[in-house]
């Protein structure tokens, strides 16, 4: 390529390796991919909610922050994969419905309202008229809800075939290797082969730590559901739903393709990834109070994935003695990767200005 920035390596292909790379190659880097399994950690396992809003936590300002300035890349980041796959990374701009399912769980909705009212973010309480109108598949006994139109979603599947997609559009290459160990300007891989580039970012989610072991990441696990509605249920949800059900919590995000994600649990378990009985059967048991016809849906998979997790919930998204790193999504990795793609070629400038 004659205007190349140089070479980069990114190593790891999930959603936040690969949106690094996309970028970084519109920014006129000639950029190689590094996985042995690419697209199959936390990525494959997400329910794909883009929600800053509903996730905020009046402890966490700092990701709030940076949830919402990613959550506004969002419209021209999809648009713009849209374009250039040539295929639907699955956005949908719906907005959620928060439910709280008795009392207790109405008293947790009132004080999100509260907070987001203090924060000048946009959320309407329903009445049950409202609801019944805008989200019939809700169960009518449910205490409150709460509509939030600025969290949306994207099919977390979609999203990374429009990438490797568009990798393969733009000739960059997905090494099926693994990798041990990085400098600013080399990568070696697993059986001893290595080579040089000018610029590495290390983008591996949970197994960042295995390249660079100091990260404070830790794993941790999610378990979650794929249903599939039909004939017999019809579309059933329109908006993701988030539920509050006798203080547990789970939530339905609807597809395009007609499948309903029911997720998720949260359990520290080191790199535990089995499905387990307890968590998928608390899940089905809430979503079955908030919306009764998902009886009625496919049971298509179970599955459970690692959130690479900070003590503070924030991702980890620096340069770090010359080797850009970017991990530690937690829950938000779908959410924050327009944002995580921005801020790592801001880095790799730093490393190698634009001439
Ligand atoms: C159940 C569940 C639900 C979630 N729901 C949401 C949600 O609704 N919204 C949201 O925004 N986020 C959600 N998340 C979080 C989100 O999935 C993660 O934050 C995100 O996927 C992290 O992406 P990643 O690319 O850093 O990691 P990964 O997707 O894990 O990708 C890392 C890649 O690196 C590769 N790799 C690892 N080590 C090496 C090595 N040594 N050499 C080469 N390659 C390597 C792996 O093979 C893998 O492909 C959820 C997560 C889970 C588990």
């Amino acid at each position: 390529m004659s205007d190349t920035r140089g070479t980069l390596a990114v190593v790891g292909a999930g959603v936040i390796g690969l949106s690094v790379a996309w970028r970084a190659q519109q920014a006129g880097w000639a950029v190689t991919v590094i996985d042995s399994h690419p697209s199959r950690g936390a990525s494959w396992a997400a329910a794909g909610m883009l929600a800053p809003i509903t996730e905020a936590h009046p402890s966490e300002p700092g990701l709030l922050r940076i949830g919402l300035e990613s959550a506004a890349m969002w419209p021209e980041f999809a648009a713009d994969l849209n374009h250039e796959s040539g295929q639907s990374c699955g956005f949908r701009e719906d907005g959620t419905l928060v439910i709280g399912y008795d009392r207790d769980d109405a008293e947790y909705i009132r004080r999100l309202a509260e907070h987001l009212r203090e924060w000048n973010l946009a959320a309407e309480p329903w009445t049950t008229a409202q609801r019944q109108v805008n989200a019939p598949a809700i169960a009518p006994m449910v205490a409150a809800s709460l509509f939030v139109p600025g969290d949306h979603s994207i099919d977390n599947r979609s999203m990374l075939g429009a990438l490797q997609a568009v990798t393969d559009r733009h000739d960059v290459p997905i090494l099926r290797s693994r990798v041990r160990s990085v400098t600013p300007t080399s990568v070696e891989l697993v059986g001893g082969d290595s080579f040089e580039c000018d610029a590495v970012a290390v983008c591996a989610g949970i197994d960042s730590i295995g390249i660079i072991p100091e990260l404070p990441v830790r794993p941790v696990k999610g378990q979650i559901i794929r249903a599939r509605t039909g004939e017999r249920t019809g579309e059933l949800l329109t908006h993701t739903i988030r539920a509050h059900v006798r203080g547990r919590s789970v939530y339905l995000v609807p597809r395009r393709n007609g499948e309903i994600v029911i997720g998720a649990s949260v359990e520290e378990r080191g790199r535990d990834t089995s499905v387990t009985i307890g968590p998928i059967s608390d899940l089905l048991e809430d979503a079955r109070l908030i919306v009764p016809g998902i009886d009625e849906c496919e049971l298509v998979e179970t599955w459970a994935g690692l959130r690479p997790t900070t003590p503070n919930n924030m991702p980890i998204v620096e340069n770090r003695d010359g080797v850009v790193i970017a991990t530690g999504h937690g829950r938000n990795g779908f959410l924050l990767s327009p944002w995580t793609a921005a801020t790592v070629n801001g880095l790799l400038d730093e490393i190698r200005p634009a001439s």
